[in-house]
């Protein structure tokens, strides 16, 4: 068989009067005047207990938007012992039927699931319309799309050869057991991606959210259910970290994990399943996209608009609360005046507020943790007479977690903030002398120890030459003359090594490998 081939969903812009426009705010009017009360899914059931926790958006912290049901380790046992008990049914149904089930979730979330979704992770996650779409709306679709088209190329790759008399196959065989899927607050998308691209291939699995996306996470599963998934193939469940790791960690049939968040976690987790490794029928997979500290290094050749906007745009949309933000810059002396005035005549325009005005790019940081945390390191910034604050600098906590877009200017290339992963609205500049470019690429690579994103931002080719060379191993995703975010599904095949994960690729035939395990065949005649 062949699927469409597959394509990039195309980006509403919710201009002011358009149809979209008054469509998405109606969904947010709609999901912000009914409180509802989310359950896990395990199988059939919805299952709710008696422990209910509530979720904000973090943009308004005084209204309640959802209840949802905390589960305990009897709540993982049952959704292992559903998947495993779906498994049979869902590895033997032919992947054609896999694939138009993911295909027509992709449909639905392009039609009518499209501004629940979008509504959903806006006030969630408080992510503004435009990031919204591009999350929840587009990359999930672009997800779900190529990962079928990939799929159908793993289950179609040429057999090996076979000589007169003997027929030689390869079987991609699913994972014996469950997958565990480990999902992040930030990308709605990578809710999406995580357990499907495992079901996929065929494989039961269990998905904990991070509780600060499990409103946006709730519409995905009535997404998948109406698409026709078999209930049992997905459970979604919403435990504490450790006491799930705790059950899904020493289960025998633990056959993988799937996971975007934080590197110390990750850490962690790859240190619990080598203790238990005896415990295991296979060596399970260890898949996972974890931290960055991602940089945008300026040659003095660099045109100052392309900087400054690659900057504004890096490191402050979502807040930069992506693995990908740019959080760390070298600039040349000699660009440094006009750098510095292009971003702050741009953060002077920019507006700061609840994602309900349309008119508002930055939104609320995620939770009172990160808030807090932020404003200590800009305190501390405040405070060092070695740091000048070029924009920003200011926050309030009174109606919503909100930093201002911050840009500091240190001295010390290895000054706290150039090193430390702060996941928020805070870029660190380090200004170098013009002819000291290779003695920084050096600083780069050395403080490279997250390896994630980066860009070089130069129109004199042998220095692009020379930073794509030295910085080889500093970003998995390495960008010239752009900013180091907004990868695309299907065109920049997304992940990093060192600190920032096992680069798998995400939304790539790389990471659905990950996900199989081959069978060879050979039958004589
Ligand atoms: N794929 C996203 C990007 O390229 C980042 C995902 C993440 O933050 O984990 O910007």
């Amino acid at each position: 068989f062949n699927v469409p081939t597959p394509h990039n969903e195309e980006v509403l812009n919710y201009a002011a009067g358009s149809r979209e426009r008054a469509l998405l705010q109606s969904a947010l009017t709609e999901a912000r005047s009914t409180l509802i009360d989310i359950p896990m899914y395990i199988g059939d059931q919805q299952v709710r207990t008696g422990t209910k926790l509530e979720i904000r958006p973090p943009h308004d912290h005084q209204h309640v938007l959802a209840t949802f049901s905390e589960g305990d380790a009897s709540t993982v046992t049952a959704a292992i012992d559903t998947a495993l008990a779906a498994k049979a049914d869902w590895e033997r149904l032919p992947w054609e039927h896999r694939a138009a089930i993911f295909l027509k979730a992709a449909e639905l979330l392009a039609g009518p699931y499209r501004m629940k979704i979008n509504a959903a992770t806006m006030l969630g996650q408080s992510k503004n319309a435009y990031q919204a779409e591009i999350d929840s709306a587009c990359e999930i679709i672009d997800f779900l799309r190529f990962n079928v088209h990939y799929m159908t190329e793993i289950y179609q790759q040429q057999p090996p050869i076979s000589p007169k008399g003997i027929w030689n196959r390869v079987e991609q065989r699913p994972l014996e057991g469950f997958v565990f899927a480990l999902t992040p607050f930030n990308f709605t998308a990578i809710a999406g991606n995580l357990p499907t691209s495992a079901a996929m291939m065929g494989n039961v699995v269990v998905w904990k959210p991070a509780y600060t996306q499990i409103y946006a996470a709730n519409v995905l599963m009535q997404v998948f259910l109406e698409a026709g998934l078999p209930p049992g193939v997905i459970n979604l469940i919403y435990v504490d970290g450790p006491v799930a790791g705790d059950v899904i960690f020493s289960h025998p049939e633990f056959a993988g994990i799937h996971f975007t968040g934080s590197t110390p976690v990750f850490q962690t987790i790859w240190q619990t399943i080598g203790n238990n490794i005896h415990k295991y029928k296979s060596y399970p997979r260890i898949v996972g996209e974890t931290g960055g500290k991602d940089f945008v290094l300026a040659h003095a050749s660099a045109n100052a608009e392309v900087v400054s906007t690659a900057l504004v745009r890096g490191a402050f949309e979502y807040q930069g609360q992506k693995c990908s933000a740019a959080s760390r810059a070298y600039i040349p002396a000699s660009l440094w005046p006009q750098v510095k005035e292009l971003m702050q005549r741009d953060l002077a325009t920019i507006k700061m507020g609840p994602v309900e005005d349309f008119g508002n790019f930055v939104n609320a940081v995620i939770t009172e943790a990160s808030f807090d945390k932020l404003a200590k390191y800009i305190d501390n910034a405040k405070a060092d007479s070695g740091v000048e604050i070029v924009a920003g600098g200011g926050y309030d906590k009174t109606k919503g977690w909100f930093i201002e877009p911050t840009v500091l200017k240190v001295t010390d290339p290895y000054y706290v903030t150039m090193c430390t992963e702060l996941f928020g609205p805070v870029l660190t500049v380090y200004v170098y002398e013009d002819d000291k470019f290779d003695e920084t690429l050096e600083v780069v690579d050395k403080t490279s120890v997250y390896a994630l994103t980066g860009s070089i931002i130069s129109q004199d080719r042998y220095a692009i030459d020379k930073a794509t060379y030295a910085l080889r191993n500093a970003a998995g995703n390495f960008y010239i003359n752009d900013k180091p975010t907004g990868a695309v599904v299907g065109q920049q095949p997304f992940g990093g090594a060192r600190g920032s994960g096992t680069n798998d690729k995400a939304g790539s035939m790389i990471n659905l490998l990950r996900w199989v395990s081959p069978r060879t065949i050979k039958e004589t005649f």
